[in-house]
């Protein structure tokens, strides 16, 4: 017997028309790139995506085509999101962060035909233009009062655009299986790939990932996303904002400190998400300042593995929960989160914090695994590490045109390229990527676990450590540490004290002090660059 209920399509646009219809006078608060603060709210957000869609459909934005955008989390960006998925394109959202040839490589792979910019990343795009022969216009998300001189060949003016539409228009028909948002992955070897989300993903994981036990964010919650929305899909809060009818609080350009503390506490925010280094700087500034941060309930934290120290920061000293998120791009992002299960509230404060620096519990729409090297199922013992596995219904099943082949094994699994372990109680931890494990004398080191540790060391700001090669055991750890500004610790005391908090196998057979730890376009450690870089490095153990 087939169900009877109707059949809806899962569309983009279908959350947009519910904020506007439900939730229409909740606000929109934008840092602009232009340094003043705009308020708007849903019904307006709406009003102006249909009149860009109307706008863009006039350039010849058809379904399936795809317009870039190069952007930082605005009103102005967010209304192009729902704007050309609307009227059936596809967003690619560009990373500023990336190098120019890999801009180059990305938007003529995607085959960008529109790109929207803010007037920030001008002269990026004018530096390679000549390399971008599909591209037929530059639209500049400003005013025309605030239109820059440039060199970019047909650019246009967001708001003029915007202004000469009566928003008099219906969203493009589309399938709930059609393509609307592209984002690259950075590619560490080979280039990057494109990852493809549908309708119907974005609607599933915006749905999942706000669960009460996710980011959890209600309509009374104001909501700061740090995380861009030129990365990751901006881990589906530009769908889970809108669909709860939060107020969202777009940052703009600036994710300092000190920029980013006066938004929470004037907007009173409850609900904020970014990655570890954000916050290292915010938790700079706050203990610079004296500053506290009254309003804030929860911060979601990803990207990289959140360091101890940052945790117990957050929830001891600021009451603020912290919940530690995994995900990749591949995943629309996330994948997993740390939230409590019963009666681990009332564990100690150590137990908890033991709890909250595993990367958590898989959201509904995720399945997840860890297999050996011979596919085998693993234990859930919270020991036994291994590939990480995943599918679900928001999890890439292959990449633009094909790249990178076949990406599922005969079960549906995606490998994610981590290695991790998970515990009785479903909750994982990453140990590694799998090309950063270090491999000494047969067993694996940890690299997350000793940076982690490292950092909680007061006088260190930034470790990195890697496998270098050693005539024994094959690979021993390397400790790369940057100082914090005006110290001078031995290597002694830093090794000292990661003493009795790991293995001594795991002891780093050396610490190296440099001034700066190499970063990729997404902010994580470049260990490839590392690992080049200390090739030839003599340990003394060696
Ligand atoms: P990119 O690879 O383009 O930087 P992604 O955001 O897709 O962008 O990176 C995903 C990877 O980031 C994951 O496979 C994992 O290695 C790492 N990662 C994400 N969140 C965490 C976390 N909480 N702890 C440790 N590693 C994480």
């Amino acid at each position: 017997m087939r169900g009877l209920m109707q059949s809806w399509p899962l569309t983009v646009p279908s959350v947009i028309d519910h904020a506007a219809r439900w939730h229409g006078e909740r606000e929109m608060v934008t840092r602009t790139v232009e340094g003043a603060i705009h308020r708007t709210n849903y019904a307006e957000l709406h009003e102006r995506a249909r009149k860009l869609a109307q706008a863009l459909r006039r350039l010849g934005v058809g379904k399936g085509q795809v317009v870039g955008t190069l952007a930082w989390n605005t009103h102005r960006h967010f209304e192009a999101w729902y704007a050309i998925m609307g009227a059936g394109g596809v967003c690619h959202t560009l990373n500023p962060r990336l190098f120019a040839e890999q801009l180059v490589y990305i938007i003529n792979h995607a085959e960008d035909r529109i790109i929207l910019l803010d007037t920030s990343f001008v002269a990026i795009l004018e530096s390679i233009q000549t390399q971008l022969p599909n591209v037929a216009a530059y639209v500049l998300l400003t005013d025309r009062a605030h239109m820059p001189d440039t060199t970019l060949s047909n650019t246009l003016c967001y708001e003029e655009l915007i202004a000469a539409e009566d928003g008099n228009c219906d969203w493009t028909p589309v399938d709930e299986d059609d393509a609307c948002g592209l984002c690259y992955t950075s590619g560490t070897t080979g280039n990057p790939k494109g990852v493809v989300y549908s309708h119907r993903s974005n609607v599933i994981h915006g749905l999942a990932v706000n669960c009460a036990d996710g980011i959890g964010a209600r309509s009374v919650d104001n909501v700061l996303p740090i995380v861009p929305m030129f990365h990751a899909n901006a881990w589906g809060l530009v769908f889970a904002g809108p669909m709860a009818g939060c107020k969202l609080v777009m940052p703009g350009a600036r994710l300092d400190g000190e920029n980013v503390c006066e938004l929470l506490t004037g907007e009173r925010v409850s609900v904020t998400a970014a990655v570890p280094t954000v916050w290292m700087m915010l938790l700079q500034y706050l203990e610079k300042t004296g500053a506290t941060l009254p309003h804030l309930k929860r911060v979601i934290i990803g990207g990289s593995a959140v360091p101890r120290v940052m945790l117990e920061k957050f929830e001891r000293d600021y009451g603020v929960e912290v919940v530690h998120a995994w995900g990749m791009t591949e995943l629309s992002p996330v994948g997993t989160l740390a939230s409590f299960k019963s009666g681990m509230e009332n564990l100690s404060f150590d137990e908890r914090m033991d709890i909250k620096v595993k990367q958590g519990r898989p959201i509904y729409s995720v399945e997840m695994k860890v297999t050996d090297d011979a596919g085998v199922d693993l234990p859930h013992d919270g020991k036994a590490f291994g590939h990480l596995l995943v599918r679900g219904p928001a999890i890439a099943g292959a990449y633009l045109k094909g790249e990178g082949g076949q990406i599922l094994d005969e079960e549906g699994w995606f490998d994610t390229g981590d290695v991790a372990t998970i515990d009785e109680l479903g909750f994982m931890q990453i140990t590694d990527r799998a090309k950063d494990v270090i491999k000494s004398g047969g067993e694996w080191i940890s690299s997350i676990e000793i940076e982690n540790l490292a950092v909680g060391h007061p006088q260190v700001q930034e470790a990195a450590v890697i496998g270098v090669a050693h005539p024994k055991w094959d690979e021993r750890p390397l400790l790369i540490v940057v100082l914090a500004p005006g110290t001078t610790p031995t290597r002694e005391e830093i090794l000292a004290y990661l003493e009795g908090k790991i293995a001594k196998w795991w002891m780093p057979d050396d610490v190296a002090f440099v001034a700066e730890i190499p970063h990729t376009a997404t902010g994580k450690i470049q260990k490839l660059t590392l690992r080049k870089q200390f090739e030839t490095y003599k340990l003394p153990t060696a």
